[in-house]
């Protein structure tokens, strides 16, 4: 497998040209190195490589993860499906959750929240694509979505996630991205309690640097950083 240095070095001057193209600071994106196809060993590579955000997506792996690489200097981002039953682990582990996606996980995520006396930083998953095999708020729902956030309290939303289709198109993929930013100020605009999405995570080995030109502050990449 190449050095994780090497795809970093790469993938780092893909992010700079994108971001000149769209008169952007690169050092206000965040790369998440999604570790969920690899092992401890090729993360502490990626830790020596100078990363020290880590995207995974099973609570048990995760957890075995954390155990082995305890180090306070690492984010731990939650990018799953996250189930209501996994919610006690992953709420005290993770600084940041990708994907509230319903109503239900919610109110599960408000409740243990409110018992541990901490506010979960989270982004409200948008099926922006609207693509059957993916999970997410159907962007006609955001809004109320965001108020039942909202009253439910305990949970801060940071920002908004969504996945492009899987296709080397950029006709398709652009579309998608741009939505989730205008979706983004509709939502900044109501000026919700709690609710300050100011934060885009979107972009993924295939199609980030299309996700840093429409704005993008947070990108998910695994493949094309870490190996699988
Ligand atoms: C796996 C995964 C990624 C990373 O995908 P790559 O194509 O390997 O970069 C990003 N986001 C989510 C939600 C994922 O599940």
């Amino acid at each position: 497998m190449r050095p994780i240095a090497e795809n970093l070095q790469e993938i780092k001057g893909r992010i700079a040209q994108a971001s000149a193209k769209a008169g952007r600071n690169p050092t206000e994106i965040q790369m998440i190195a999604v570790t969920k196809y690899v092992g401890v060993e090729r993360m502490r590579e990626a830790y020596s490589a100078g990363l020290t955000h880590f995207g995974e997506s099973r609570t048990k792996d995760a957890k075995e993860k954390m155990e082995e690489l305890s180090d306070p200097a690492i984010t731990w981002h939650f990018i799953g499906h996250l189930q209501t039953n996994k919610i006690k682990e992953v709420l005290p582990a993770f600084a940041f959750i990708h994907s509230l996606d319903r109503s239900s996980l919610a109110e599960g995520l408000g409740k243990e929240a409110e018992r541990l006396g901490k506010i979960p930083n989270c982004f409200i998953q948008v099926n922006v694509s609207g693509e059957e095999s993916k999970s997410g708020v159907a962007p006609g729902e955001l809004l109320s979505f965001a108020r039942r956030v909202r009253d439910i309290g305990n949970i801060r939303v940071v920002g908004l996630m969504t996945m492009a289709p899987n296709t080397r198109e950029e006709a398709i993929i652009r579309p998608v991205f741009r939505r989730l930013r205008e979706l983004q100020q509709e939502l900044l605009d109501l000026g919700l309690e709690r609710i300050s999405p100011h934060f885009l995570s979107m972009g993924m080995s295939n199609d980030y640097e299309i996700a840093v030109e429409e704005g993008a502050t947070h990108l998910r990449i695994g493949t094309a950083l870490v190996g699988r």
